[in-house]
């Protein structure tokens, strides 16, 4: 249910963006989401429906990329992708790993009349 935080930052920011430029529709959003984050894309966006009733924003659709993030291993130093492993270093099986907290969440585009 974290993803409910985030779909209010993402609201209040287009709507900042809708006042600002007054637009009438806010058509579709991309997003950049970092892979440690792991938020649902279409989760978002179901709450930003609800959210957005009688808004410039009302039926918006959610575009998503995923920024794939990297695992340090404090170990052995071996730097990998996170889909690469499951608990354990693959070069060391050391489970005494580095993780990025999340970080990578922006608003990148809007698509908007
Ligand atoms: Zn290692």
């Amino acid at each position: 249910m974290h993803e409910l935080a985030v779909t209010e930052y993402v609201f209040n920011l287009v709507n900042k963006s809708v006042e600002k430029n007054h637009l009438e529709k806010v058509e579709k959003i991309h997003l950049l989401i970092g892979d440690q984050c792991d938020y649902v894309p279409q989760i978002i966006e179901e709450y930003l429906q609800v959210m957005s009733e009688g808004t410039a924003l009302e039926g918006v659709k959610v575009d998503a990329r995923i920024k794939e993030s990297k695992v340090i291993c404090k170990d052995c130093g071996a730097e990998f992708s996170r889909h690469e492993f499951d608990r354990n270093c693959p070069k060391c099986h050391s489970d005494n790993l580095k993780l990025n907290r999340c970080t990578d969440f922006i608003v990148d585009n809007i698509e908007a009349k």
